[in-house]
């Protein structure tokens, strides 16, 4: 062990200029990047930090640690009633426990020092956990922070530090993740607190374009008047070149928040005191010069950076920009303007690819593709899914967004362009296309450059995937069992759809006519086979099953449909979902088996179920019967969901959460019947949408319901996958999961962390 590890293991307190920035274990992944950037003379405010040390003598000493030992022994996690039980028990642990004298001293000197004799001066109070890949979005929330903080609250608030480590959803993480909850230790860092003449935010690139350019808000009072969005700030724009104002746009503020104690106040502004430039121009200068060093500091990653000017500038907080869009999308759709599509159809699955057209007419021609290929059909099939993979891209006659070749080719991740019209007629054979999945155009030939860019852009997503965890869980929706081994590799929490259609659809045979000819073990361990895949590759993140939802006209698409299927007027309105498991009970009885199979045999108890187009809660129990009859009963490894689709699951949520561990908003139906508008119908496009405010209204209350009940709530429908208002929304109100499509796995993390961060600091405002 070296010099320095045993000094620090030997010490109580360190102050800034004391730490490095590899004493994590010392004091956490905050403290040290608060001493390191003060090593570097960025302008931090002054502190210290009470190390990880303090925090395990005191539960070693207190006896604590012996009682949340035994507190964790015996918890299942997954039961948030004793979960939250736990938590609470352990935090009050902490916070009952009197302080000896030694620990009273240890803390007493340094925070009469901090204040030197300044009995007005304002400390902050923060936690600091010391496991570095512990999540910093997820765990923010729980791992507090005191502001205004003084002699007499002091004390009591390291001890909320400490007792933060324990929150039900820093012990569901550890859990789940396999860190020893007795490993993870806290250090509690102390700060002067600036009580800002002028504070705001800064980008060290611009947060919109990504260009190198630093962009300052500013606004009078404290930062969280700009953080929050409550008033409109100056914006500054420089060049970092030769560090000269690009753009000033000066706003008139109407009023300024303060800090008083340890809340805050409004104070109303002049006009003449609101409309002055915030900041002077030498310090705009000087700020974007420290802007772009904390850049260097974090390796040339852009920053976003709250920032505070009392007597001088001063630095709060830095963290990566989530915001920068994905590069060189602006540069792809000048280009795009310049060179002119060949073809134009619908957006299918974004990406650009080039090859050699193929055009397929059925499946016996499939041996025709190879890597180098552009995939030219009327319309895929589920045949075709091997063949759709070796390709560069997809282009189809017909379909729409919820297409065979939409959904298939955007789980796989190949560009395509649906519906185009005309793709078979107007390409031959052999010539070379551009497919640009996101405009949902081709042009002729290998677009060199913008396959170069596309490159590009791949390689700084593999980077951007790194570890972003948020409190919110991010699921996908899967129906293609091919697809699931890379989408296992992203930085996704499960998948919160599995559509069980697409691999019903390839065993190719109506599962009726199996059971008559005799096939239907056959079925069922197709069925499981392509589960398993999924089932696998995610193990063990949780995989949500959803039972066979097809409405009879597509049903009767399979082989041996048409004997099968009555004939509908209304099939979205008709014989599925929920029903058609209880009525066709043999068809059910053989998912569950198939379902079992992977659970019992594959040992993959990942794997859980989801009741979908749930109508009554008669027909829900059931279901329920069904399945506890066949072995797959609810239990603590084994969970059960329904979809939230009728109008009816929302109205009478209370009812209906009796039966099963969590829902899910299948968002598509909810629509649809919320608003009267058949989803398929084009005529009607423009009148289904998910931001309507009556399915806002049912979305609120959904999660509301859920959340009273101690239920999980998800959704799987497309609107989260198509308007980042929507994600916005569903995260301020708590959802517990949100689930898209495969395309929006990384967009959506950075938003949901940067929702995330936004309501944590309009809550640490209200402390
Ligand atoms: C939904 O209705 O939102 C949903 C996810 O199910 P599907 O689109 O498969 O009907
Ligand atoms: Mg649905």
């Amino acid at each position: 062990m070296n010099k320095r590890l045993i000094w620090l293991i030997m010490k109580g307190i360190l102050w800034f200029e004391e730490i490095d920035k590899d004493d994590i274990d010392a004091v956490g992944g905050k403290g040290a990047n608060l001493g390191a950037m003060t090593k570097r003379d960025l302008p931090i405010p002054p502190g210290y930090a009470i190390t990880s040390k303090v925090y395990f003598d005191f539960i070693e000493e207190a006896e604590i640690k012996k009682k949340i030992e035994e507190t964790l022994a015996d918890l299942d996690v997954e039961e948030t009633d004793k979960l939250q039980e736990a938590s609470d028990t352990i935090k009050k642990l902490f916070l009952e426990q009197d302080i000896s004298d030694e620990f009273n001293e240890l803390f007493s000197k340094p925070f009469d020092k901090l204040k030197n004799g300044n009995n007005e001066l304002n400390v902050a109070v923060r936690s600091s956990a010391t496991a570095e890949d512990l999540p910093e979005a997820s765990f923010a929330g729980q791992q507090d922070t005191y502001l205004g903080v003084n002699k007499e609250n002091y004390v009591q608030s390291i001890k909320k530090c400490w007792a933060s480590l324990f929150t039900a959803r820093a012990i569901y993480y550890r859990e789940n993740n396999n860190f020893n909850h007795m490993d993870v230790g806290i250090s509690v860092i102390v700060q002067k607190l600036i009580d800002a003449d002028v504070a705001g935010v800064m980008f060290s690139k611009h947060p919109s374009t990504g260009e190198n350019q630093v962009l300052i808000e500013a606004g009078i009072g404290l930062g969280e008047a700009v953080v929050s969005g409550s008033i409109t700030p100056d914006t500054y724009l420089v060049d970092p070149g030769d560090w000269k104002i690009l753009n000033k746009e000066v706003s008139t503020q109407d009023f300024k928040i303060i800090r008083q104690g340890n809340t805050t106040k409004e104070i109303d502004l002049s006009k003449k005191e609101g409309s002055q430039q915030k900041l002077s121009d030498d310090n705009i200068i000087k700020l974007a010069k420290i802007g772009k060093d904390i850049e260097d500091f974090y390796e040339g990653e852009g920053q976003d950076i709250e920032w505070a000017y009392s007597d001088k500038l001063y630095i709060l907080q830095s963290r990566p920009i989530t915001t920068i869009p994905e590069e060189n999308e602006e540069a792809q759709s000048a280009q795009s303007m310049e060179t002119k599509p060949i073809l134009k159809g619908l957006a299918a699955s974004p990406g650009i690819g080039a090859g050699t057209v193929k055009i397929i007419e059925d499946a016996s021609q499939l041996d025709k593709i190879t890597s180098e290929d552009v995939l030219v059909t009327t319309m895929t099939t589920p045949d075709m899914v091997p063949a759709m993979k070796r390709a560069q891209a997809i282009i189809t006659d017909e379909g729409g967004m919820t297409s065979h070749a939409a959904i298939v080719s955007r789980e796989l991740g190949i560009p395509c362009t649906v519906g185009t019209g005309e793709a078979t007629t107007k390409l031959s054979d052999n010539e070379e296309v551009t497919v640009n999945g996101k405009k949902g155009v081709v042009f002729q030939g290998i677009q060199e450059s913008m396959v170069e860019e596309e490159t590009t852009k791949k390689s700084h997503e593999k980077v951007a995937r790194s570890a972003l965890i948020t409190g919110t869980n991010l699921y996908v929706n899967l129906s293609s069992p091919d697809a699931a081994e890379s989408i296992a590799k992203r930085n996704v929490d499960g998948v919160g759809l599995f559509r069980a259609e697409f691999i019903a659809a390839q065993i190719g045979i109506h599962p009726q006519k199996a059971i008559k000819e005799g096939k239907s073990e056959d079925w069922s361990d197709k069925l499981a086979e392509g589960i398993n895949k999924v089932a696998a590759a995610f193990d063990p993140k949780p995989v949500v099953y959803r039972t066979l939802d097809f409405k009879t006209n597509e049903y009767r698409e399979l082989p041996g449909g048409e004997e099968a299927e009555p004939k509908e007027n209304n099939p979205m309105l008709g014989f599925r979902g929920c029903h058609r498991n209880v009525k066709s009970r043999r068809v059910f009885e053989l998912e569950l088996k198939a379902i079992k199979k992977v659970r019992d045999e594959y040992d993959h108890k990942n794997l859980h179920v989801m009741l979908p187009f749930v109508r009554t809660e008669r027909i829900l129990k059931k279901a329920i019967e069904i399945m506890d009859q066949n072995g797959l009963a609810r239990s603590k490894e084994f969970k059960l969901w329904i979809m939230v689709e009728v109008p009816s699951t929302v109205f009478l949520i209370d009812d209906f959460l009796k039966y099963v561990d969590g829902v899910s908003i299948g968002s598509n139906d909810l629509t649809q019947l919320t608003l009267g508008v058949d989803r398929d119908n084009q005529n009607l496009s423009e009148l289904f949408d998910e931001r309507d405010p009556a399915i806002l209204k049912a979305l609120e209350f959904v999660i509301k319901g859920c959340r009273r009940n101690n239920k999980t709530v998800s959704i799987c429908g497309q609107a989260p996958s198509v308007y980042e208002e929507i994600v916005e929304f569903l995260v301020k109100h708590g959802i517990t999961s949100i689930s898209v499509n495969p395309d929006r796995i990384e967009p959506t993390r950075r938003l949901i962390a940067r929702v995330e961060r936004r309501f944590l600091l309009n809550n640490m405002r209200e402390i």
